[in-house]
C-alpha cells in the first residue's frame, strides 16, 4: 500500500461515513471557483470538529502525509488546488454559528461558515460583519481568515485580520491552538492568532473564531461619478472622505477600459454616465441618518462638481439604483470577452499608481499591439485589480506579461498581492514584495511549525530556490 492508501484506511475509520469522499464524488468537484477542471485530490476529508481536525492531522503527519485546507475554494491564486497525492481537508460540515453576542459584539463561529451566512445573521441583530466581497455566498469565514481577505470595505474597517479577535486553529502535529480571546485589547504577550491569519493554510488550519462586529448602519448612500484626471481622483478621495467625516465606506474605481466592457454587449449594464471619461468611481457611505446622510453626501459631490473636480455624477434614490451601480463593479466576468486572461491583484501608495499603470500599458501594447486589459479596483486602499488578454495561454506568455505588470511595480515597492493571496500561482514573484531577511524569517517559521512539510506544501513560499 502508498502512503496515501494507509492514511485514508485510517482516516476512513476515524471519520466514518460521510467523512471522506473519494474516486467519483472527488472527480464531481471543481478544483476551484469558475475552473472547468475537476478536482484532482487523492480524497476529500470532511472533519466535524476541531478534535476531528486534530486526529487527523496527528495521522498525517505520522505517516508524512501531505493534506490541503479548503474552505468555500472561491480564492484566485491557487492556494487551494490538490494534487492526486494530496489530501483535501474540507471544513464544510464545520459551518455553525455559534453565538452572536450582542453586547460584547463579536460572534463565534465555525470555520465552514460562508461569509453570507454571518453577514445575514449579524444583521438579525442589527449588527454588521463588515467583510463583504463578491463570492459573498460560497466563500467562508476559515478562507477569509486564511487568506486574510479584503474587498469592498478595507477603507472603513480594515481586511479580516482587523475583524478576527480570537480563533482555533491546528498545527501540523494535530496539536489545538484555542485563541479564542473575545477582547479588542489583549496584549498579553505575542499575538499567535496572527501566524494563521493571511498565511494560507501552509502553518495550521483554523477551525472557529471569535469575530467582531460593528452596530449596523441605519442609512447607505450610493453614488457613481466621472472624473476627468487621476489627479482629481486623488483630489476627490481626500475632499470625499473629510466631506463626509467618517462615513466613507467605499471609493472604487474604474478606469474607462473597465467601464467599457461592464456596460457594452452582451453585458447587460445599462451606463449611468457616458462613457466618455478616464474614470469613474463607485463612492458609498454608510451613516446614521438616510435624510441627513443623503444630502451632506449631495453637497459634497455637488461641490466637487462645482470645482471641477468631478464631470458628472448619479447617486442611486432606490435600492436597486443601488444594486445596479455595484452589478456594474462586481459584473467582472466581463473579462471572459478577452479570454484566456492573466490576473493580478497589485497594491501601491496611490500616488504612485498613474505612473505606473503608463509604465504597465505602455510595456503590454509594446508586446502585443492587440493586447485587452481592464483596471479596477479598491483604488481608496491603494489596491487595483489588473486583467489582461494578449489571445495566446501558457508559460511563456504568462511569464513575459507577469515580468511586464510585475517590474515596475518592484521598482516602486510595491505589493505583488494586495488581497488575494500568493498560493502557487504568485509564489515565483514573492520576492519583488519581500526582502530576503523576511524570506528567511517566513522559511524558518514554516520549518518550526511544520518540520515534515505536510500543510499545503508548495503553497505561498514554494520549493526553495526558485528563480523569480
Ligand atoms: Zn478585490
Amino acid at each position: 500500500m502508498t502512503s496515501i492508501d494507509t492514511a485514508l484506511g485510517r482516516l476512513s475509520t476515524l471519520l466514518g461515513s460521510g467523512g471522506v469522499l473519494s474516486g467519483a464524488d472527488v472527480r464531481a468537484r471543481m478544483s476551484g471557483w469558475g475552473s472547468q477542471k475537476p478536482c484532482e485530490a487523492g480524497a476529500i476529508l470532511r472533519p466535524r470538529s476541531t478534535e476531528e481536525v486534530s486526529a487527523i492531522l496527528r495521522i498525517c503527519s505520522e505517516l508524512g502525509q501531505p493534506v490541503v485546507p479548503a474552505g468555500g475554494t472561491t480564492g484566485l491564486v491557487e492556494g487551494h488546488i490538490a494534487h492526486g497525492d494530496e489530501l483535501l481537508l474540507s471544513l464544510e460540515l464545520m459551518n455553525r454559528i455559534e453565538e452572536i453576542d450582542p453586547a460584547n459584539r463579536f460572534a463565534v463561529v465555525e470555520a465552514g461558515v460562508p461569509l453570507q451566512a454571518l453577514q445575514e445573521a449579524a444583521g438579525r441583530h442589527s449588527l454588521l460583519y463588515p467583510l463583504d466581497l463578491g463570492a459573498r455566498g460560497t466563500a467562508t469565514i476559515g478562507g477569509n481568515i486564511s487568506t486574510n481577505a479584503g474587498g469592498n470595505r478595507v477603507i472603513r474597517f480594515g481586511m479580516t485580520r482587523d475583524m478576527v479577535l480570537g480563533l482555533e486553529a491546528v498545527t501540523a502535529d494535530g496539536s489545538v491552538i484555542s485563541a479564542m480571546n473575545r477582547m479588542i485589547k489583549n496584549n498579553a504577550g505575542y499575538d499567535l492568532k496572527q501566524l494563521f491569519i493571511g498565511t494560507e493554510g501552509t502553518l495550521g488550519i483554523v477551525t472557529r473564531a471569535v469575530l467582531r462586529l460593528r452596530e449596523a448602519p441605519q442609512s447607505q448612500v450610493t453614488g457613481f461619478v466621472a472624473v476627468p484626471s487621476y489627479r482629481n481622483v486623488l483630489t476627490l478621495l481626500r475632499r470625499i472622505d473629510r466631506g463626509l467625516g467618517g462615513m466613507l465606506s467605499a471609493f472604487e474605481v474604474m478606469w474607462k477600459s473597465f467601464y467599457d466592457l461592464v456596460t457594452t454587449e452582451p453585458a447587460k449594464n445599462r451606463p449611468p454616465i457616458p462613457a466618455d471619461h478616464p474614470f469613474y468611481v463607485l463612492i458609498e457611505a454608510m451613516g446614521g441618518d438616510q435624510e441627513a446622510d443623503q444630502a451632506r453626501f449631495e453637497a459634497v459631490l455637488g461641490e466637487a462638481l462645482e470645482d471641477g473636480l468631478i464631470a458628472d455624477a448619479v447617486i442611486a434614490k432606490s435600492d436597486a439604483e443601488r444594486a445596479a451601480l455595484w452589478a456594474m463593479r462586481d459584473d467582472v466576468a466581463q473579462v471572459a470577452r478577452f479570454w484566456p486572461i492573466f490576473t493580478f491583484d497589485v497594491s501601491l501608495p496611490i500616488s504612485l499608481m498613474e505612473g505606473y499603470v503608463a509604465e504597465v500599458e505602455a510595456g503590454l501594447k509594446a508586446a502585443w499591439p492587440n493586447e485587452r486589459h481592464v483596471i479596477f479596483g479598491h483604488l481608496g486602499d491603494g489596491n487595483v485589480h489588473i486583467v489582461v488578454g494578449v489571445g495566446e495561454a501558457g508559460a511563456a506568455p504568462r511569464e513575459r506579461v507577469e515580468r511586464l505588470v510585475y517590474d515596475p511595480l518592484e521598482a516602486r515597492g510595491g505589493s505583488v498581492s494586495a488581497e488575494h493571496g500568493i498560493g502557487l500561482e504568485k509564489r515565483a514573484w514573492l520576492g519583488h514584495s519581500r526582502s530576503e531577511a523576511e524570506l528567511a524569517l517566513m522559511r524558518t517559521l514554516k520549518a518550526a511549525m511544520d518540520p515534515k512539510g505536510i500543510l499545503n506544501p508548495g503553497k505561498v513560499l514554494g520549493p526553495a530556490g526558485r528563480p523569480h
